[in-house]
């Protein structure tokens, strides 16, 4: 019980950051990408096998960022309902849409089998409990949707089947999506960066980029705290941890934290009892419950309070420890290994959004499903500098929205996700928090 708690993720175990001091920093680059995490990553690939020199650059160490400090689900939730998106743009717009989210699930799946990643990637199913009746039943409504007009598969569970997925009695039942699932987000950023690498990528770790100046001749001087490069055209793939570089870009971005832990080894028997098919689970709150088993089946790893500050990763692990013992009283008192933070960003129109803002590229603001979105507009990205016809998506140049007198610190944030806490906490499981 009374061991030191790890405040790097537990992902970190099994595959460790490339602690390398990295490249010289080259004159000149066809393309430079701020930020290498996934989306970097999947923008690089392409581009290098299209004859491009890229150079990626991190303020850290390659991948530090949330690419290897998420929960690995693999999943095509979007903040608006498919009936918002209807009511709001039409039914081809939300078909669209939606069709994109399948895309993006399947670009992960495309990247790992076509790079050949050893990344644990098990699609054997979601589980979504709902933690009020109406809940459920707004769920069932969306997902049914879904189901006629794009084919998507799901079962409903009722709250008397709700152990068959998830040793809980809080919940009012959930919904099943059997196509979904989750890899290990460390072992995928490792296995993208090994291909970046072997297609000729230079990438360059602990190099924080201050200023990107476009020139008269179409080329953008980046200055970095290891020296100047050139390059034709710039990528800032920064999400969560976006920062003045672009202030247009950073009004628009909305960095929030997001919190796990992992549990001690438990017995097998514990795990199987606690997610009996070993599906990634996340409940419907404002501000979720999310809880999955690591991929080999020892532990479990939660993540909660999101939006909170980080406190100490003691201090925050306990209370997710202790709210996980609440939810999964089956577990009794477990003590856990790693506590730790990463940081995600929101938009104001909870889209993601990609595009050109004088001259550099930007892809970010996933929400919370920067996997398959960061893996897949990082293709977009690749494909609308190379000019190819798939360039297309509902993603592209949208009207990105801000927020008068916001220019960095988000300062409405405690009150959203008090509001969030506020709606959850009238459900038993919100309670918990
Ligand atoms: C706890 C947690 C759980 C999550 N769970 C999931 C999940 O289960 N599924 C899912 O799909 N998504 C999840 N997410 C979100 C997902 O991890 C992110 O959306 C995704 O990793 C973003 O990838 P990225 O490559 O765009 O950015 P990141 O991986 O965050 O990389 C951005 C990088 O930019 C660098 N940077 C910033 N500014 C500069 C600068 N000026 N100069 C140089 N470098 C700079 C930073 O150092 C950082 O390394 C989760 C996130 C967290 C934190």
């Amino acid at each position: 019980m009374n061991q030191p708690i790890n405040s790097s993720p537990y992902w970190w175990e099994a595959a460790p950051l490339a602690r390398d001091a990295g490249e010289q920093l080259p004159n000149y680059s066809d393309v430079v990408i701020v930020g290498a995490g996934i989306t970097a990553m999947c923008a690089a690939i392409p581009l290098l096998r299209a004859g491009r020199s890229v150079t990626i650059v991190d303020a850290g160490e390659i991948g530090s960022g949330a690419s290897t400090r998420n929960a690995g689900y693999v999943s095509r939730s979007f903040k608006h309902s498919f009936g918002d998106l209807e009511r709001k743009h039409g039914q081809d717009y939300a078909i669209q849409l939606h069709r994109e989210l399948q895309q993006s699930v399947d670009s992960v799946r495309h990247m790992v089998q076509s790079e050949s990643i050893d990344c644990d990637l098990q699609m054997i199913g979601r589980f979504m409990p709902a933690p009020t009746a109406a809940a459920y039943e707004a769920l069932a409504n969306d997902l049914d949707t879904q189901r006629r007009h794009l084919g998507f598969e799901f079962e409903m569970i009722p709250r008397e089947r709700v152990r068959n997925e998830l040793a809980t009695d809080i919940y009012q039942g959930g919904a099943l999506l059997p196509d979904l699932g989750g890899l290990h987000p460390g072992k995928y950023h490792a296995g993208l960066l090994a291909s970046a690498l072997k297609s000729g990528a230079t990438v360059i770790p602990n190099t924080h980029v201050s200023n990107l100046q476009p020139q008269g001749d179409g080329q953008v001087r980046v200055e970095t705290s290891r020296g100047e490069i050139m390059a034709r055209d710039v990528v800032v793939a920064t999400n969560g941890y976006t920062d003045t570089l672009l202030p247009w870009l950073r009004r628009r971005i909305i960095p929030f934290d997001a919190h796990m832990i992992s549990t001690e080894v438990l017995s097998p028997q514990l795990v199987k009892r606690i997610i009996p098919n070993g599906r990634v689970c996340i409940d419907t709150n404002h501000n979720p419950f999310f809880v999955r088993q690591s991929p080999d089946g020892t532990r479990l790893l939660f993540g909660a309070l999101t939006g909170e500050q980080p406190d100490t990763p003691e201090q925050k692990g306990e209370r997710l420890r202790a709210l996980l013992c609440r939810l999964l009283p089956d577990l009794g008192q477990v003590a856990i290994e790693h506590s730790w933070t990463g940081r995600c960003s929101g938009t104001f129109d909870l889209y993601p959004h990609l595009g050109t803002h004088q001259g550099i590229h930007y892809s970010l603001g996933y929400c919370f499903v920067g996997v398959p979105m960061g893996t897949y507009l990082g293709g977009k990205i690749a494909a609308g500098i190379l000019d190819r016809a798939d360039a297309f998506t509902v993603f592209r140049d949208r009207n990105f929205p801000s927020l008068p007198l916001y220019s960095e610190k988000p300062w409405f944030l405690p009150a959203v996700f008090g509001y969030y806490r506020f709606l959850d906490r009238r459900t038993p499981a919100g309670a918990l928090a």
